[in-house]
């Protein structure tokens, strides 16, 4: 899981990234608005941790382009803000963050947010099993079915179907996909991501089931949530 951390106070960024990475986060960070689009964009995060007052972009604006933007829609955000009024709260949240924390706040306070926002989202995702839609996954055994029916997937197939299902309802591009599955420092090329997707596809959908994974064009795929 990668976290990116929106803040324009270094000491902030470091103290944040230091107890991120002691949990297992991966994180990334940008300084203001501007570089936290960039970022979202090359290295598509899975949650952003938003400080509310940034140069140039505000944080709330960020929340709210990122809210209409199809591909970010449903990326999970926790604000950060020194004020701490009442107001200032709602209107975090009316514009579409997932939970609100204010400055000073402990660390462990924030590791706690940040789970149960993950657990919100993802509320099917338990340590051993996944279960999304209609499609179990073992995550010991390494057994997929769906609907009672077993699948044979192969272990990239696998690997590939364990990535969407943890991240359902987001829409994925193929570089993500390359990333996340292959690897970042592995060159495959984009169409083997395509390959793989169609040999998910058949194994995935059996007679007159709803195809589980979108194709978004342009953008990429999508593991849907029914
Ligand atoms: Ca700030």
């Amino acid at each position: 899981m990668k976290v990116l951390v929106v803040e324009d106070e270094p000491a902030m960024v470091e103290l944040l990234r230091y107890n991120l990475e002691a949990e297992g986060f991966d994180v990334a960070s940008a300084h203001d608005g501007d570089e936290a689009l960039v970022v979202i964009e090359e290295q598509n995060p899975d949650m952003l941790l938003l400080d509310w007052m940034l140069p140039k972009i505000s944080g709330i604006e960020i929340c709210r382009r990122l809210r209409r933007d199809p591909k970010h829609g449903n990326l999970p955000i926790i604000m950060i803000t020194a004020k701490g009024e009442e107001a200032d709260r709602v209107r975090g949240l009316d514009v579409g963050a997932d939970d609100y924390i204010s400055k000073p706040f402990s660390p462990a306070e924030l590791l706690a947010r940040i789970r149960a926002v993950l657990r919100r989202r993802n509320p099917d995702v338990s340590g051993e099993t996944l279960n999304i839609s209609n499609v179990a996954m073992d995550l010991v055994a390494y057994k997929v079915n769906r609907g009672g029916r077993e699948l044979r997937l192969g272990p990239t197939e696998f690997k590939l179907l364990r990535y969407f299902m943890e991240r359902s309802g987001r829409v994925l591009s193929r570089e993500q996909l390359l990333d996340g599955v292959w690897g970042q420092n592995v060159y495959v090329e984009d169409r083997t991501v395509d390959v793989h997707i169609r040999r998910l596809r058949k194994a995935l959908n059996g007679e007159g089931e709803p195809d589980l994974i979108r194709t978004v064009r342009a953008v990429g795929y999508c593991f849907e949530r029914a």
